[in-house]
């Protein structure tokens, strides 16, 4: 195995876990945190929550899991090749969304609209909470007693205001520091895998169309590339031979462009990569494509009527379910009740927070439909 780079986050020297714990015998701390956050209740439950496409509307859509996966995927690919810490990286990649609502975004925002009186509700703050709080699988502690730095990867923002509220892991947003190169780096890894993950589910819905995409610059030159090299190449094959070659244009640049940033800034440990500015980056030109796919996705996708019809039934079912439960706890299921004598609207948002799409929907038709039990 190749030694970790100076600037590299070294479990050895890990800021370490909330309660101390013995050393693992056979892994890394991160090694430790990796495997505690697949065996989580909530990192399996991705596999039923919405990306951008609800769970039923078809079975070879990305879900929150696959997403996790191709995030891990990638992350993991370029921490190798800058000899920062795979373990890390890969376990900040598969925690990233376990705080995600169900039904993607349009789940987030009714919940932030429900909880807006009591503290809004935020998704990166939550996938903190399920780590730190919500997950119940040790005797000795709540949660899964995660190192400092994966925890502080999973929060990628943060208000002022909640900064000062989360101790440790806030101080970064008020003293205007960065996280790790792990952590950097899994937050690009991200935006790679849904922009790229998106365009191959958006074609296979219909919802866009290869035209429409041709007029994307970064599509456009790859899709000409992959028919340069196979001029009779339609259909699936040609949009996988694009996608890939997007992937891997993005990858090569991001490893490129952070390796310079790393040589010109020399951090020689984790403080100095604390103390500059985010140095793993995209060269200007691919980040100013890149920002033009998204923006595409956004106007094209996102914003297309057939996911905005979908956004708007999300958008009652959780705000419904929210409200039936604030008006009387007593519907909550007993392990929230007790939790909901201290602080109902919270419990409310952990629980609705922690559905699945369809147990979610489930669970409305159950207090809605008169028929149900
Ligand atoms: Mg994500």
């Amino acid at each position: 195995m190749r030694e970790l780079a100076p600037y590299a986050a070294q479990a050895a020297h890990s800021r370490g876990r909330h309660y101390r714990e013995a050393p693992p015998r056979n892994r890394s701390e991160y090694q430790r945190d990796r495997d505690r956050i697949i065996h989580s209740t909530a990192f399996r439950r991705l596999e039923y929550k919405t990306q951008v496409f609800v769970n039923h509307e078809g079975d070879l859509f990305r879900t929150r899991l696959t997403h996790s996966l191709e995030v891990a995927q990638i992350a993991r690919s370029v921490a190798r090749s800058l000899r920062l810490d795979e373990d890390l990286t890969e376990a900040i990649a598969l925690a990233h969304d376990l705080g995600h609502t169900p039904f993607g975004h349009s789940g987030q925002d009714a919940l932030n609209a429900c909880m807006k009186p009591y503290g809004g509700f935020e998704h990166n703050l939550q996938s903190l909470r399920v780590v730190d709080m919500l997950e119940q699988r040790y005797g000795a502690f709540d949660g899964l007693n995660l190192t400092f730095e994966t925890r502080e990867g999973i929060l990628k923002h943060c208000s002022i205001r909640n900064a000062r509220l989360l101790g440790d892991v806030g101080e970064r947003f008020i003293s205007r520091h960065q996280p790790t190169l792990e952590a950097q780096l899994a937050n690009l890894a991200d935006e790679i895998a849904y922009n790229n993950h998106d365009v191959d589910d958006g074609l296979r819905s219909g919802l866009i169309t290869l035209e429409q995409l041709s007029r994307v610059r970064i599509f456009a030159r790859h899709m000409r590339v992959a028919l340069k090299e196979y001029p009779r190449l339609s259909g699936r094959r040609l949009i996988h031979e694009t996608v890939r070659r997007m992937i891997d244009t993005l990858v090569t640049d991001l490893i490129r462009t952070s390796a310079r940033n790393i040589r010109s800034a020399k951090p020689a440990s984790v403080d100095d990569v604390r103390a500059a500015p985010p140095l793993i980056a995209y060269s200007r030109r691919i980040r100013d494509e890149s920002l033009e796919l998204k923006s595409f996705l956004r106007e094209q996708l996102y914003r297309h009527y057939r996911v905005a019809r979908m956004s708007m039934k999300a958008r009652r079912v959780v705000s419904e379910l929210f409200h039936a439960l604030l008006s009387d706890t007593r519907l909550l299921p007993p392990e929230f009740q007790s939790r909901a004598q201290e602080d109902a609207p919270r419990a409310i948002a952990d629980y609705v927070a922690g559905m699945t799409d369809r147990y979610a929907i489930l669970e409305h038709r159950r207090l809605f439909a008169i028929e149900e039990t």
